[in-house]
């Protein structure tokens, strides 16, 4: 029997806030490898980490790529840490880049590892001292904090996946308006809508295909496969040039982050979770445009936010009233709140308890504690306390889940779309 073995390779902590993007620099390596007879085995991956990581630069992201393990294995990895030294953001304090070769299985602590980086926090020696162990060839660029991330985007499995078309721009335009022609990128999502998705935001009218920094990307579309990415790149028209582009395979709207918890209790801050809670009183909302409400259940109470970013997801929120059980998605934050993702609603609360109409047609008020009611205007008395249930229409559906809008969604967030509802 022959035994293909692999060499993985991971990347990360390469970028800056002033520019460059792991994925551009991961292409330009697959390049390299093209000109040089080496073939990637599958796509190359991009795998989001946990949101909450510090030092970030946008979406906590790595690179990985897989080759086969033979003669040439050598020459891909000094290609590697060539392209990783000559297009890193070195001057930025937080690019601290890591690179990690693997010519092993991926075995279950490996996986277990990169659920950790989704889920939890990892130092730089923890990393280190895991990738040894496990026999990761390790090479840290400064700080090399990136190693973190790089033994993570090797070892995740993905059952469930996505992939993203990234184009890249010329340098000379970097940081410059980019020249994508908006009604094209909606007549791509009209084509191609669910197979892509995250196009736009029409609530907002916003191009999520078009980031908004300085960064080598032209645009990123997102899709189930990768059939309707070539549609899509061939309806998308743009006035500038795309020097290159690639296609990765990454855990994307998947809601990988998202852990399942039993109670409120069992959940701890810059975690992402499912939980269900009964909602205590109407969402409030504050000067800054976010909103509030607290659900609860027998373990104990959280505060839920929907966020000025969520815009009209607020409105939807606005909508819940005490009593009802609700699913909520998200994860807590710096505040110790619970940042709504999606929300679905178990059971509407649909009975109003209200004060009974007295025999002349007019709303009876209390006759004080435990008095039963007194009709202000006839002045009949009864001495019973019970309040009438009265139904009530509600704009929620019960079964019905709500999302936040493609612009303020997270990377990692499963958009309705994808859920197979
Ligand atoms: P971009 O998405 O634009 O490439 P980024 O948002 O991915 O940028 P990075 O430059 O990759 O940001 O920085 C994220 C840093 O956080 C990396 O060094 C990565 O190794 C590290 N990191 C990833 N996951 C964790 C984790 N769970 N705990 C601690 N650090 C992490």
């Amino acid at each position: 029997m022959i035994v293909i073995k692999y060499l993985y390779i991971g990347i990360d902590d390469t970028d800056s806030p002033d520019g460059m993007c792991t994925t551009y620099l991961a292409s330009q390596i697959i390049n390299k490898f093209k000109d040089n007879g080496i073939e990637l085995v599958d796509y190359p991956r991009l795998i989001r980490l946990n949101p909450f990581a510090r030092f970030k630069t946008r979406g906590n992201g790595g690179v990985s790529l897989k080759i086969l393990n033979d003669d040439k294995a050598n020459l891909a990895r000094k290609i590697v840490l060539n392209e990783v030294e000559k297009l890193s953001m070195f001057d930025c304090d937080n690019t601290n880049p890591g690179v990690i070769f693997y010519n092993g299985e991926i075995t279950d602590e490996m996986k277990d590892y990169a659920f950790k980086a989704i889920h939890e926090f990892i130092t730089i020696d923890e990393a280190e001292d895991f990738g040894k162990s496990v026999g990761c060839e390790i090479h840290k660029f400064k700080k090399g904090r990136g190693i973190i991330g790089s033994i993570a985007a090797i070892s995740l499995p993905l059952e469930d996946f996505t992939f993203e078309l990234l184009a890249y721009r010329s340098s000379e335009n970097y940081g410059t308006k980019r020249k994508i022609d908006y009604d094209s990128v909606y007549l791509m999502d009209k084509k191609t809508f669910p197979d892509t998705f995250e196009n736009i935001d029409y609530s907002e009218d916003y191009i999520a295909i078009e980031p908004k920094t300085p960064c080598p990307v032209l645009y990123g579309i997102r899709s189930n496969n990768v059939e309707a990415l070539h549609v899509a790149k061939d309806i998308v028209k743009v006035d500038e040039p795309i020097v290159d582009w690639c296609i990765f395979k990454t855990n994307q709207h998947t809601d990988m982050h998202i852990q399942k918890a039993d109670c409120i209790l069992d959940m701890v801050q810059f975690g992402c979770y499912e939980v269900v809670g009964e909602v205590k009183n109407k969402p409030k909302i504050i000067s800054g445009g976010h909103m509030f409400f607290f659900i609860s259940d027998k373990s104990g109470e959280i505060e839920c936010g929907a966020y000025e970013p969520t815009k009209n997801f607020r409105n939807v929120v606005s909508n819940l009233i005490p009593g009802d059980v609700v699913k909520v998605f998200g994860g807590i934050g710096e505040q110790n709140t619970f940042n709504i993702e999606k929300f679905q609603v178990l059971k509407l609360n649909d009975v109003e308890y209200h004060n009974p109409i007295c025999e002349c047609g007019k709303r009876m008020t209390s006759a004080g504690k435990n008095k039963g009611f007194k009709c202000k205007k006839c002045g009949n008395k009864i001495d019973s306390n019970e309040k009438v249930p009265i139904k009530i229409t509600r704009n929620l559906k019960n079964s019905q889940f709500y999302e936040t809008p493609v612009s303020a969604r997270r990377h990692l967030s499963k958009p309705l779309c994808r859920m197979n509802l």
